[in-house]
């Protein structure tokens, strides 16, 4: 029913894409990990309970690629909230965007950036790709590919295709990330009856990019469900 009510208000506002935290909501409600935070209006009511360094990302519904506007900071105390949220506010006005409220969030643990796509194709169904975040994915687009539903052992396929793959053991001494918990989480959205299963029709693409994977398990930190 959120995501529903998310739907009709982006399109009234001109948008086509859910706000984050709705997107996130409907990720834990399917056990995948999102960083604890919420959004608000004005930075004042950000709970001291939200523990620092912070994440500042402005909620938009023309608002797209966030970064690319200067619509995220990352690393912040507290008391640096408010300076920098009406920054941002004013930025984005100059590039046309109105700022709704913004979304404040902990950061997750330090780990390797993995990025998770899914189109819904004509016929097919949802179309997967799994890959590494950076240069793995803009320069050597090292990417694999499925059809939903998938098995836990066809995910783990999937990511053995990737060149890269040798990143999620470790990197140069670095402990080994939590793989499995990768897998539930491309799980959590390709198994029959999964959140992409669940999605109404109006949704027709979705990014998790990145999803920060470490020895601590693996937290989407950025969601985008885009409408038709
Ligand atoms: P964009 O719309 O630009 O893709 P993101 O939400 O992905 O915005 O944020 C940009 C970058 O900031 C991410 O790629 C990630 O490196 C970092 N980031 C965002 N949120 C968090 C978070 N909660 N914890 C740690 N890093 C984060
Ligand atoms: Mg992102």
């Amino acid at each position: 029913a959120q995501i529903l009510t998310a739907i009709g208000e982006t399109r009234a506002a001109g948008g086509v894409v859910i706000p984050e935290a709705t997107a996130k909501y409907l990720l834990g409600q399917f056990g995948v990990s999102v960083p604890r935070g919420l959004t608000v209006e004005e930075t004042s009511s950000v709970p001291s309970s939200l523990t620092p360094p912070l994440v500042l990302k402005a909620v938009s519904p023309t608002l797209v690629h966030k970064s690319d506007a200067g619509g995220v900071r990352v690393g912040l105390r507290h008391d640096e909230l408010a300076e920098v949220a009406d920054d941002m506010r004013r930025r984005l006005a100059e590039l046309g965007h109105t700022t709704a409220g913004f979304l404040v969030e902990e950061m997750a643990p330090k780990g390797l950036e993995v990025v998770l796509g899914a189109v819904r194709t004509e016929g097919l169904g949802w179309a997967v790709m799994v890959g590494l975040g950076g240069i793995f994915v803009e320069v050597l687009e090292d990417v694999a590919f499925g059809l939903a539903p998938l098995t836990r052992g066809q995910i783990r396929a999937m990511l053995d295709e990737l060149r890269g793959k040798a990143l999620l053991g470790g990197v140069r001494g670095g402990a080994p990330v939590d793989i499995d918990s990768l897998v539930e989480v491309v799980y959590a959205l390709a198994e029959p009856g999964g959140l992409l299963a669940s999605l109404p029709d109006d949704v027709v693409e979705i990014d998790l990019n990145p999803i920060i994977v470490s020895a601590h398990g693996a937290v989407a930190v950025d969601a985008r469900f885009v409408l038709r």
